[in-house]
């Protein structure tokens, strides 16, 4: 019996492995369906690291990504790209003010101050009622998958890549999965499991509804003009944009709130997540990000399209309202078989922290 396995070679898995092996145990096996690690959401994201200015109407969240924020730097900094983050708000259809947003910042200690002319020239001003120079970066996620699998390996952690687990069992004793890897599909069993499959979660979390949704999102890329190099504009608070650095491309992501996601539902474990993003027609929708974001910064009408990327983003149900992005750690009835949703990147801190409360079976 293998001492612990965690499914999901992504970036919690890979994390959770690794803390794994340094909280002692001996046998630590990581499990991941497709043929390289970091390949899902860990890639296909915006690439942010959160500072606190994302959530004006989730205090904890803000407050929380700006204690990670620090965290991230520190730890993963070799994959941490520097920009200038600019935040404006919109005059109308805006669920915040600037006043909102000003005193978030003050709260939360995250630093904001009034954009000078060069940049909130870039802004339509009847669109746009404030514009502020923000303290945020990004990572490359190329970087960061590579800083990944160096500590995976640092850490004795075993790699099985090709490895889908399409069912679990557990109970006191311990978990049973079943493991399919090409045809073959064979049952290995483990002491304790870490279920880290992100949009994959309701499928092996043993039974328990996890009250997870999913949004089938495109994320485009763009050569932005040179007026955006080295700059990222996110427009709150509401259906507008975001225009911001993608390191590990060298291209700038355009999302969009109201056509980035293609299509949502809520989980009820009927359809496989991935299953519905493989059969997707993908058509993109980024004429439509750059027009209605060009409303607001005219210059992006001149970005070049380079290409799409499509991926399922999975948040709790429970946050539709205020958009905050708590972790989800739950401990099935067995004690045996945890499932992690992480939310973003840099609440990996909050997760490992939540993990060291735990005991683990012997
Ligand atoms: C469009 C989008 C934008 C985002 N923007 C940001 C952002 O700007 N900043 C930020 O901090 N966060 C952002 N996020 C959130 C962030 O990307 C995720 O929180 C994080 O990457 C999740 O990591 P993970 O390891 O849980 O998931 P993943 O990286 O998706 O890893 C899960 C892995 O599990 C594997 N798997 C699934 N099912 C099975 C199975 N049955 N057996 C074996 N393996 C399996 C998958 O192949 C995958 O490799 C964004 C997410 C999306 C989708």
């Amino acid at each position: 019996m293998t001492a612990a396995v965690v499914v999901g070679g992504g970036f919690y898995g890979a994390m959770i492995a690794v803390h794994l092996r340094a909280r002692g145990l001996a046998d630590v096996r990581l499990l991941e369906a497709g043929s390289f690690l970091m390949h899902g959401a860990s890639f296909v994201n915006q690439a942010r690291v959160h500072g606190g200015y994302h959530y004006l109407r989730s205090f904890t969240t803000a407050y929380r990504s700006r204690a990670n924020y620090a965290r991230f730097l520190a730890r993963f900094g070799e994959a941490v790209v520097g920009f200038q983050a600019v935040y404006a708000l919109a005059r109308r259809n805006s669920k915040a003010t600037p006043r909102q947003m000003e005193r978030l910042c003050a709260d939360i200690g995250a630093p904001l101050e009034p954009a000078p002319p060069q940049i909130a020239g870039l802004f339509d001003e009847r669109l746009i009622a404030r514009a502020y120079l923000a303290e945020e970066a990004a990572f490359d996620a190329g970087r960061l998958a590579r800083i990944a699998e160096q500590a995976l390996t640092e850490a004795g952690v075993a790699i099985t890549l090709g490895a889908e687990v399409t069912g679990v069992e557990a109970d006191r004793e311990g978990v049973r999965l079943a493991v399919r890897s090409g045809e073959r599909e064979r049952p290995l069993d483990a002491g304790v499991v870490f279920n880290c499959t992100y949009s994959g979660l309701q499928r092996i979390a043993g039974g328990a509804p996890l009250g997870l949704k999913h949004e089938l999102t495109e994320l485009a890329l763009v050569r932005p003009p040179s007026e955006f190099e080295g700059l990222g504009v996110t427009v709150m608070d509401g259906p507008f944009f975001s225009c911001m650095p993608f390191p590990a491309h060298g291209l700038h992501s355009l999302s969009h709130v109201r056509y980035t996601p293609h299509m949502s539902w809520t989980e009820a474990g009927e359809r496989d997540p991935y299953a519905v993003l493989d059969a997707y027609p993908k058509a993109s929708r980024v004429d439509r990000m750059l027009r209605d974001a060009a409303r607001y910064a005219p210059v992006l009408a001149r970005s070049e399209v380079v290409e799409s990327l499509f991926t399922v983003k999975t948040v709790l149900t429970r946050n539709e309202g205020d958009d905050g992005r708590p972790i989800l750690f739950e401990r099935h009835p067995s004690g045996r078989l945890f499932s992690i949703l992480g939310g973003k990147i840099d609440n990996v801190f909050d997760v490992l922290e939540r993990l060291d409360q735990e005991e683990l079976p012997a």
